[in-house]
């Protein structure tokens, strides 16, 4: 049974500044710690393999947790590299973790000259031209693996949850700190489209995406040009260039000209270690506007991520101490954490989890769906 719902909400505005988080310990507590420590709620499904029916003694666990899940009416998802891994090419793990992806991934440790991937990912790229050389390279890289990449169980699992129906669970918002851009190839899903409730898209992308670049002057958003990152040099914003050639012609004909900005630059829209992320302002609004004056979500689900970056983890847990308001009314909500990996987040927030699995996320939802189900 889910633990005893906690009436506090303590909710903050998270830190726009994306950083790792304080590392707890170099050595992950072993399974054993978890089973430990949730007892019957920790569910180890990293063995099983979907090919077969069998679960063994996991049913009783499994049939617990799939009737508080779908017991739930809205739920926020918080996702990670771990809801991509199966999408087509192992390599698509560092794209999918964006700034989080943990070292430990071969390819793109390769890719990076067997730097580990935050120093790649860090605003210190743009120091040499060697260094930036190297980062445009692996995002024109990373953007061909995204393009060719397809859903995962996971995406089309969170896109089945978007149906506007009261009487069964709705996904009412998806927070990815990847930025595959996945989720644009299902349009319920999509962060193109208003598919979500009020004017925000159904997924929010925390630390931006692939797809696209940002001019560091006028801020304008554009569509990824492959062409534009080929060696060091870090591209003009053609929006920047259009305005300052039309202020110059009006200076020659005479007419009164706003003052020059200057020509901005063209970065890929992927939030650097010690950027400054417009996506997390974003997210900071939406969190004010939808989440914390509007009743709280009453399930959360924390899929493939360790929560490794400390703007991802205190938002996770806002979002899971709105959930836990729910006990002051006398109703339980529900978290549930899904990951291979261990997590890297602290106590605080760990209080909070009613629920953890330990395994595949694709896996997991085709576990919590359960042969035959209405959702599958
Ligand atoms: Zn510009």
């Amino acid at each position: 049974m889910p633990k005893q719902p906690r009436p506090k909400t303590n909710v903050q505005r998270q830190s726009p500044i994306c950083k790792p988080a304080h590392r707890r310990s170099s050595t992950p507590p072993s399974t054993v710690h978890f089973e430990k420590l949730y007892g019957a709620n920790y569910l180890d499904i990293s063995q099983y393999n979907t090919m077969h029916s069998e679960i063994g003694g996991l049913e009783e666990q499994l049939a617990v947790l799939r009737k508080a899940f779908w017991s739930k009416r809205e739920l926020i998802a918080m996702t990670g590299a771990g809801i991509s891994v199966n999408a087509g090419g192992e390599f698509l793990i560092s794209l999918a973790g964006g700034i989080l992806t943990a070292s430990s991934v071969p390819d793109f440790r390769t890719l990076c000259g067997g730097k580990p991937s935050t120093e790649l990912f860090n605003i210190d790229v743009y120091k040499s031209k060697k260094s930036t050389e190297k980062y445009h390279k692996m995002c024109v890289e990373l953007f061909n693996k995204a393009t060719k990449a397809k859903p995962t169980a996971f995406h089309y699992f969170l896109s089945s949850l978007c149906q506007n129906d009261r009487r069964r669970l709705r996904l009412r918002r998806h927070i990815t700190q990847n930025v595959d851009c996945i989720e644009t190839k299902l349009p319920s899903i999509s962060p193109d489209e208003n598919a979500g409730k009020g004017s925000f898209p159904a997924t929010q992308q925390l630390h931006g995406r692939i797809d696209q670049m940002i001019c560091q002057s006028c801020k304008k958003y554009l569509p990824f040009d492959p062409e534009l990152f080929r060696g060091h040099e870090i591209p003009p914003c053609p929006e920047c260039v259009k305005a300052e050639t039309q202020r110059e012609q009006a200076l020659l004909d005479g007419r009164r000209a706003l003052k020059s900005r200057g020509i901005g630059r063209l970065r890929p829209n992927v939030t650097l270690y010690e950027d400054f992320s417009l996506d997390e302002l974003d997210i900071s609004e939406w969190m004010e506007k939808d989440l914390l004056k509007r009743s709280p979500p009453d399930c959360v689900l924390i899929a493939g991520t360790r929560l490794k970056a400390s703007g991802a983890a205190k938002l996770t847990k806002n979002i899971c101490l709105a959930a836990k308001s729910w006990g002051s009314c006398g109703k339980e909500s529900l978290v549930v954490y899904v990951n291979k990996e261990q997590p890297s987040f602290g106590r605080a927030l760990d209080s909070l989890i009613d629920f953890r699995v330990h395994g595949d996320c694709d896996t997991f939802v085709s576990l919590i769906q359960g042969r035959g189900n209405a959702y599958c």
